[in-house]
């Protein structure tokens, strides 16, 4: 091919993001609200210089080219200057969720082969007990009372970002692994930057010069949904809590004038418990991020109704997060309130870089129409998607690229995404498909129901027939024969359940969604009365 001229290299590395922040936006502040209550000040620039700080440390402690750097901690500012600082070293980021067993904590650090582990103060308890088990990790340094600041002050910050490739790894984040052991997801730079820029689009962050972003959602948990990465590159003003209390989180937003905020549905929730016992309005957000799981109907309708954008999100670890993200449809403004609530309550719609196609449960591999009506297993692929879990043998993908979700969906003829189960809890009922999240939502419409799970129970019949597990709100006394009742108003008559059995508690995993194999352990003897 004859040299007909070229673009540069600008390696897709995300230091990149931070070099940026700290080179257009680098008065814009990064406030921190500690766990003691204190508060600290600093600015995009003051992360970079810190960063390049903390690289040299690690680097004075043999951290060399693809070692794992841990962090245990909650969102702030020193935690933010850890991500770029172990990646810029060369590192790979390693967040670890402190609410994860203890069994699955001492697997992962073991299994990443974690060196160094950055804490907050708050988990040195945990830290302690789990250090005899932790195998590979050779320097534990403590966030809090001065460590980590004296730990980067001893260097200069005269350096560069370690020479690495766009497709090296620079990030490690576990699922909380449902059934197993829980899975290492690998990002790189590379797909790390795409996922940052794709966090740009108005259809998902939509961030601008005036952004104030409160993340809520840990930088522990799914990267944070790309936060501290899609920040950077728009030079948004943070604001972090080391507290996830409604009180400080309300306050926080008030204070400093929050325009954008991002948590799962029990964050807000939490809000607005707090905001009602006070007697307070809801904090003013143009925007909340929501996703994780299904965002209500009623919290869409409130924060709507006080003039806040609910961008209603879904992805998983496995995608770096983002797959999806609702946004107002071209129509929006001939939509009733009603029906722009039903849109939003969908999980939206692909952001640019990701491919969605939903498929036979049967067989896994007939694509399905695009019909708005059919449901199926939901698959993804793209630049942002798990290729191969770290240290596994074999891809996570089929032989043409497609990941699969492990959800149940609808897709709309407009792209939208409507979620409706997960492959492993949905419930075969005579070769026809019952989904349990429906089920349980139409449960939780009853004002005497708590919380709900349905599970697929063996029948000789009909192969599988749905239970409900339900926990009655305290003071309250429905029956089994009401809330059947009650549903059938809501649900196709072959979808009530079988039986309704009445629990105290309903299991949940680490990171608080209903935990279906623990029930359904809980409940391995059960037998359906007429099966
Ligand atoms: P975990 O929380 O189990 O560690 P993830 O955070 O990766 O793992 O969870 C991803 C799963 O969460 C998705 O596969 C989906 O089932 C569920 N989920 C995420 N967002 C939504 C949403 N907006 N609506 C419903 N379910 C969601």
């Amino acid at each position: 091919m004859p040299d007909l001229g070229a673009m540069q290299d600008w390696s897709l590395v995300v230091t990149h993001l931070v070099d940026h922040a700290a080179r257009e936006h680098g008065t814009r502040e990064i406030v921190t609200r500690w766990a003691d209550g204190s508060q600290t000040r600093t600015d995009w620039a003051g992360i970079r210089r810190d960063a390049l700080k903390m690289k040299q440390a690690l680097e004075s402690c043999g951290i060399r080219k693809g070692d794992r750097i841990a962090t245990l901690a909650m969102n702030h500012a020193r935690h933010l200057v850890s991500w770029y600082g172990a990646v810029g070293a060369g590192g790979i980021l390693h967040t670890i969720n402190p609410r994860l067993f203890e069994d699955q904590l001492e697997y992962i650090a073991n299994h990443a082969e974690d060196r160094v582990l950055l804490y907050d103060a708050a988990f040195k308890p945990l830290v302690e007990k789990m250090k005899p088990l932790w195998t590979t990790i050779e320097q534990y340094i403590c966030y809090d009372d001065g460590e980590f600041e004296s730990w980067i002050g001893a260097e200069d910050g005269d350096t560069d970002w370690a020479d690495v490739d766009e497709r090296d790894p620079c990030m490690l984040c576990y699922t909380s692994g449902t059934t197993g052991n829980p899975k290492g997801v690998l990002y790189e730079h590379r797909s790390t930057m795409l996922h940052a820029l794709s966090g740009m689009q108005p259809h998902a962050f939509d961030f601008d010069a005036s952004t104030v972003m409160l993340p809520v959602v840990p930088m522990f948990h799914a990267a944070s949904w790309g936060l501290p990465w899609t920040g950077a590159a728009a030079g948004v003003k943070f604001v972090f809590s080391a507290v996830n209390e409604p009180e400080v989180l309300c306050n926080l937003m008030t204070e400093e004038k929050v325009t954008d905020s991002a948590g799962v549905p029990t964050v807000w929730l939490g809000i607005f418990q707090y905001c009602d016992a006070n007697d307070l309005p809801l904090p003013k957000l143009a925007t909340a991020t929501i996703g994780g799981s299904a965002a209500p109907r009623f919290m869409i309708e409130r924060l709507m109704k006080n003039g806040t954008r609910v961008a209603h999100a879904w992805g998983m670890t496995e995608t770096s997060p983002i797959g999806t993200v609702g946004a107002p449809t071209h129509d929006w403004a001939e939509k009733s309130f009603d029906e722009k609530v039903s849109i939003v309550a969908m999980q939206g719609r692909p952001v640019f870089g990701v491919e969605l196609r939903t498929v036979e449960l049967d067989d896994m591999a007939t694509e399905l129409p695009r019909d708005g009506r059919t449901s199926g297993a939901l698959q993804i692929r793209g630049p942002w998607v798990v290729k191969r879990y770290f240290k596994a043998e074999e891809d996570a993908t089929n032989v043409d690229g497609w990941f699969d979700t492990g959800d149940v969906g609808i897709i709309h003829p407009d792209g939208t995404l409507q979620l409706t189960d997960r492959t492993k809890d949905v419930i075969k009922s005579g070769g026809e498909w019952i989904s349990s999240v429906e089920l349980e939502n139409a449960a939780a419409g009853h004002p005497a129901v708590a919380e709900a799970a349905a599970i697929g129970m063996a029948h000789p019949k009909w192969d599988e027939r749905p239970v409900l597990f339900v926990v009655r709100k305290p003071g309250t006394n429905v029956t089994g024969e009401e809330l059947r009742a009650f549903l059938t108003g809501h649900v196709a008559k072959w979808w009530l359940p079988d039986a309704i059995e009445f629990i105290d508690e309903i299991p949940h995993t680490a990171t608080g969604k209903i935990s279906k194999k623990d029930l359904r352990s809980r409940f391995s003897d059960y037998v359906l009365e007429d099966a």
